[in-house]
């Protein structure tokens, strides 16, 4: 997380739109396989960091860690992969990183379309489960008796969060969610935003529950971890696979594609729960919403050959 600010956190979670990297875009083609694009992090993207008081390092990849970055490309969907190919100039690992992953524009041209991913390094040494678990947790203040637990299997957390960025990528490359310009026009939504979004960052009026708009990536921060089986149980009730998806329409759709993607394709499960003094007192499958399910046949594209 780059910072406890949750105004801030939106706006670097929105980083995809707004932070443009000044590099050369390299040609690349298909026969420039994607898990050999690892590269240095491009200079703007550490200067941004080091002038937010943060000191983040390029990290060398190990061999092993190399075979976990090329895994993930390989279970990555078949558009989502033919669209990196074309538009994925490079991606790199930062030890030391605040956020997560971050994904920018590389250079001028909106007509190329090019971007570079940012991970930081430490996940490659996580599974799913302990990245998302971790992740969850910052919704929520500490507390010595309840936890929130997110059981999401075994595989490389690079995993997840590949697909996450590599979503923004081909939605900015598929404009499956509307464009920059228009972001708070209500006449330029598209399909898949429609009935779930009024703004760019504003669900519609009958999502906006309570409890929702006063965790962190709604404006809010942390609550607390008391109040985890509520919060659920009202995100269970919208169209949103996590309280993360719920930061935006970028992230609303990189959020459904990549738990759709980790349940139903990859048969991983991916379930919230919470527990009290060792006990589970509430348990969450988000994709056994039926307004979920409602909602999966806008990712259908992704998987046609
Ligand atoms: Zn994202």
């Amino acid at each position: 997380m780059l910072t406890k600010n949750s105004n801030k956190y939106i706006l670097a979670a929105l980083a995809l739109v707004l932070f443009t990297v000044k590099v050369s875009a390299q040609k690349v083609g298909d026969e420039f396989r994607l898990n050999e694009r690892v590269d240095l992090t491009p200079d703007g993207i550490i200067s941004n960091f080091q002038e937010m008081g943060m000191d983040p390092v390029n990290h060398i990849l190990t061999i092993e860690e190399q075979e976990i970055v090329e895994q993930a490309f390989d279970v990555l969907p078949p558009v989502h992969q033919e669209i990196l190919k074309e538009h994925l100039h490079s991606i790199s690992f930062l030890d030391n990183m605040p956020n997560t992953a971050l994904t920018s524009p590389v250079g001028d041209s909106e007509d190329t379309k090019m971007f570079t991913i940012t991970f930081r390094a430490e996940i490659l040494q996580q599974t799913i489960s302990e990245w998302a678990t971790w992740k969850e947790q910052g919704n929520y203040e500490p507390n010595s008796d309840v936890k929130v637990i997110v059981d999401a299997g075994d595989l490389n957390a690079m995993v997840y969060i590949l697909l996450h960025e590599a979503t923004h990528v081909v939605d900015a490359v598929l404009g499956i969610s509307p464009k920059q310009e228009k972001l708070d026009s209500l006449s330029t939504a598209t399909g898949f935003t429609l009935d779930t979004w009024s703004s760019m960052n504003a669900p519609t009026q009958s999502y906006r529950k309570t409890i929702l708009e006063k965790t962190r990536f709604r404006g809010g921060g942390p609550v607390s971890m008391t109040l985890a089986p509520e919060v659920y149980q009202s995100l269970a009730q919208t169209p949103f696979v996590s309280l993360y998806g719920m930061a935006s329409w970028f992230e609303d759709l990189a959020e459904l594609t990549t738990i759709h993607h980790l349940t139903n394709k990859l048969d991983q499960p991916y379930q919230i729960q919470v527990v009290k003094q060792g006990v589970e007192v509430f348990h969450f499958e988000p994709m056994e919403s039926k307004e979920v399910q409602q909602r999966i046949y806008h990712l259908d594209l992704f998987y046609r050959n």
